[in-house]
Order: C-alpha cells, then sequence, then structure tokens
C-alpha cells in the first residue's frame, strides 16, 4: 500500500513538471506513475534539454549544447561563443551568450 502511495507522488510529481512544460499534466503522470525514477528523470533531462542555450560549431556547423566544449561530430574545441542561439523552448534566433536564459 505504501508502495501506491509512492508511486503516486512520483506520477504527480512529473505530472507538474511536464505541465509546466506545456506539455501534458495526465502524459506525465502516466510517465513518472508506470516507471516512477527513470520517468521522473526523463521529464528532467527533457526539460534540461529543451531550456539549454545552444551553439555552432566552429568547425563543421553543428548545433551544440553551450557547455560542450568538444564538438561530438568533428572534435573541434569550442571557445565561449560571442552568440548563443535560443534554447529549444523558445524561438529559433540568436541572443547574447551573456544573457542570463531565466531572466
Ligand atoms: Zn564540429
Amino acid at each position: 500500500m505504501a508502495l501506491i502511495v509512492i508511486l503516486l507522488c512520483f506520477g504527480v510529481g512529473g505530472g507538474i513538471i511536464g505541465k509546466s512544460k506545456g506539455s501534458s499534466f495526465f502524459l506525465w503522470f502516466l510517465i513518472s506513475f508506470c516507471v516512477p525514477f527513470i520517468g521522473v528523470l526523463t521529464t528532467a533531462v527533457y526539460r534540461s534539454d529543451r531550456d539549454e542555450l545552444r551553439r555552432e560549431c566552429a568547425g563543421c556547423g553543428r548545433i551544440l549544447m553551450l557547455h560542450d566544449a568538444i564538438c561530438t561530430r568533428c572534435g573541434t574545441e569550442q571557445d565561449f561563443p560571442e552568440v548563443a542561439i535560443a534554447p529549444e523552448s523558445q524561438s529559433r534566433r540568436r541572443v547574447p551568450a551573456s544573457v542570463d536564459p531565466a531572466g
């Protein structure tokens, strides 16, 4: 019985996180409820990935996360860019890298 309560807590938690991202509360509730730990983890990754500032590789133009130091395709080391690409969760426009994405 205690397990059910724990699973419900995971489900509600995942649902709230998913809903805060504009996704379906019920969908993420189901995911988190069925696979509690993995579901919450997936929700967190899904969230952070889409909110992450991105940048273009100087060598091959591949879109990388801003925090990536080395391109995963061509291996070029990345300097901190002057411009970053807006997170996937926003429109695809260039913003100054110094701007706090949370602000
Ligand atoms: Zn590259």
